[in-house]
């Protein structure tokens, strides 16, 4: 795809990376296919092409709307595009700067703003995620059926293997899974204890920053992301083999984390090597010796 993104915006590392990532696309329209808003709604512009369309247009300076917000926010940001794409499309990079972007030049209603705003400030914190919930639960049968539907009941936490191994392996565990479905990890520690792997959590680690991320918060992204490696850091100098992560749309932002630190020099190595230890669990089980 030919674009004329402004020379301003070429100059930024932002606009040199959208700016590839739009010449790669090809229009062909593959990615439509995987995409569920776009099968969903039908409308070409929830749908990939028709989004990143309309992100080329916005960077290279056409007036955007609340339409064009809309349509990016409708983004789940599943990447299933990208399983389909010939052209190796970088969309969920692209949809990123295209949100930080709109975010930057279209204000939002106060409702919008402030639901938002409670997502990014109650989803990444385990803590407030369930006193949350706690309080749902015994708000619970006073609301509506449907609305109680909605509320997870807490699962008592799982025991978690104590044993010492040889073989460590970090797990992000800090973020809401680690609240709704603890059991998950739980029972990831003790499988990979059976191949005498121990499983280990870092207690300064928190959220891997999607939440923020996803919702056009960047400052806010980094600074989680930030706080991670640097809470992963002395860990992996200690010979930790991997960190795992057992919510697959953590794995993906983490193995991306030094995308977000392209203009920043202090971070911009460790990011690249924390990023490139990253497995998702379905990763790690395939090096698994499973005969055994
Ligand atoms: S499949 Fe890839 S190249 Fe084709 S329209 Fe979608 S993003 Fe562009
Ligand atoms: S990330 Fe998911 S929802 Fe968004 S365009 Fe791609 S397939 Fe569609």
């Amino acid at each position: 795809m030919q674009t004329e993104l402004p020379a301003a915006l070429l100059a930024t590392k932002r606009g040199q990376q959208a700016n590839r990532i739009l010449r790669n696309c090809v229009h062909c329209g593959f990615c439509t296919a995987t995409c569920p808003t776009y099968q969903l709604l039908g409308d070409e512009l929830d749908g990939p092409r028709g989004r990143i369309y309309l992100i080329k247009q916005m960077l290279e300076g056409e007036t955007v709307s609340q339409r064009t917000q809309l349509h990016l926010d409708r983004c789940l940001t599943c990447r299933a595009c990208e399983s389909t794409c010939p052209s190796g499309v970088e969309y969920g990079r692209l949809v990123d700067i295209g949100r930080e972007f709109i975010e930057e030049k279209i204000d939002r209603p106060l409702t919008d703003k402030i639901k938002r705003l409670l997502l990014r400030k109650i989803i990444p914190h385990p803590f407030r995620l369930r006193v949350l919930l706690r309080l749902a639960g015994l708000g619970k049968p006073l609301l509506p059926a449907k609305l109680q539907q909605k509320i997870p009941s807490l699962p008592a936490s799982q025991p978690w293997p104590t044993q010492q191994q040889s073989r460590k392996i970090l797990i992000l565990d800090t973020c809401a899974q680690s609240v709704i479905h603890p059991q998950i990890d739980a029972a990831t520690a003790r499988v990979l204890e059976r191949f005498q792997i121990q499983l280990i959590r870092a207690s300064q680690s928190g959220c891997c920053g999607a939440v923020n991320q996803h919702l056009a918060a960047s400052d806010d992204a980094r600074l989680q992301m930030r706080a991670n490696i640097d809470a992963w850091w002395p860990y992996l100098n200690e010979g930790v083999e991997a960190i795992v992560a057992t919510a697959s749309g953590c794995g993906v932002h983490m193995k991306e984390y030094h995308h977000y630190f392209e203009d920043d020099p202090e971070y911009l190595e460790k990011a690249r090597l924390i990023s490139a230890k990253v497995l998702d669990i379905s990763e790690l089980i395939e090096q698994l010796p499973l005969q055994r």
